[in-house]
């Protein structure tokens, strides 16, 4: 596949920003070339605008290159990027499923990019064969969400490959809550589909959400698209240090995990013990969709009690459901007495 036939034109024709921290990448004596002040170091120079050694670290966890990986603010950047490089507003069009994570409609709006929604089954998996039905000639990209949120489940890997095996745009499968989905990811297959992306990020699993870091893994040419558009700096000094230290920690974050799923098992059979709890859905994600009699008047007794949860209850497919995140042992113990009270 030619990437660059999938390209908006004045993004093949662009001639990105050169900073001088690209011009010149060495080490130095004296840096007197970007107009930075002598004072307050390290925080008065320019960051790495590859974050090249935070690439090395992420690389080596996840067993990929280093220059197929790019690094953003959030995965909202590279949702957003990916749709200003490849769709051209007003003629363009991206498709994904419904329900899912908003931001790709979002970003698709702000772009003025036509977005096709395409109703998950009611299991929460895709119907391949409507999915690519709505696709056509001017499709660019579809996005894809496993495990999806807000219903928690991942999607078929089969059907996924399917979809990156018939389609001529790009596929994007977001991954951000794949930590808590061991042997779930696409990452594998990157290597055997040059149009295939994968979003993952810091924010979940990581514990991250606060410094804004998210990872997209692509071929070295996507990447290289990715690249030339962004904003030169677009990873501050200090997102970047703080996670090259939390890498070093990392087997932390693998006992988070594990708590967070035991607690998330444990949460799933107590809640399937109230009597106005429906249906709790399968997770394979740091939270539950939860189905129950009268789901926008328990939230508003939990938000009365100090608890706010997400009422996903007006969402396609996910009527009367919260959606509840897994918190600290502490935190579960507090909703599950809070919600007995009920009874
Ligand atoms: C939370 C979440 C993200 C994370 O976005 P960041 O910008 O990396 O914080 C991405 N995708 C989905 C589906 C999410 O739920």
């Amino acid at each position: 596949m030619d990437i660059n036939q999938l390209l908006r034109k004045n993004i093949q024709d662009l001639k990105p920003y050169s900073s001088a921290r690209d011009e010149y990448t060495g080490e130095a004596m004296v840096f007197l070339d970007a107009n930075e002040n002598p004072f307050n170091q390290p925080y008065n120079r320019y960051p790495d605008p590859l974050q090249r050694a935070l690439k090395e670290k992420i690389a080596d966890l996840k067993k990929v290159d280093s220059n197929t990986i790019f690094l953003g603010n959030g995965s909202d950047e590279p949702i957003d990027l990916l749709i200003r490089a490849f769709c051209e507003p007003g003629k363009d069009n991206i498709v994904t499923m419904n329900p899912t994570y908003g931001m790709y409609q979002v970003a698709a709006d702000i772009s003025g990019v036509e977005i096709r929604k395409v109703s998950l089954t009611s299991e929460f998996q895709l119907d391949t064969t409507a999915l690519l039905a709505a696709t056509d000639e001017n499709t660019k990209l579809i996005f894809l969400c496993s495990p999806n949120n807000p219903t928690g489940n991942s999607l078929n890997k089969e059907d996924m490959l399917k979809i990156v095996e018939t389609f001529k745009g790009l596929l994007i499968v977001d991954e951000a809550y794949i930590d808590f989905a061991p042997g779930k990811s696409l990452l594998p297959e990157l290597g055997s589909f040059d149009n295939l992306v994968v979003l993952q990020t810091f924010s979940k699993a990581w514990g991250m959400a606060g410094i804004r870091l998210g990872m997209a893994f692509a071929s070295v040419q996507i990447i290289g698209i990715l690249n030339k558009i962004k904003y030169p700096y677009n990873l501050n000094i200090l997102t970047q240090q703080k996670a090259l230290e939390l890498l070093d920690q990392h087997e932390q974050v693998i006992d988070w995990v594990k708590l967070l799923i035991a607690e998330r098992d444990e949460m799933t059979t107590e809640l399937q013990k109230l009597p106005f709890v429906v249906e709790v859905y399968p997770s394979d994600a740091n939270f539950l969709l939860v189905r129950m009699y009268d789901a926008r008047g328990i939230y508003e007794y939990l938000v009365e009690e100090g608890i706010i949860v997400r009422d996903r209850s007006k969402v396609h497919l996910c009527d009367d459901s919260l959606r509840i995140t897994v918190g600290s042992k502490e935190e579960n113990i507090t909703l599950l007495t809070t919600l007995k009270n009920l009874i």
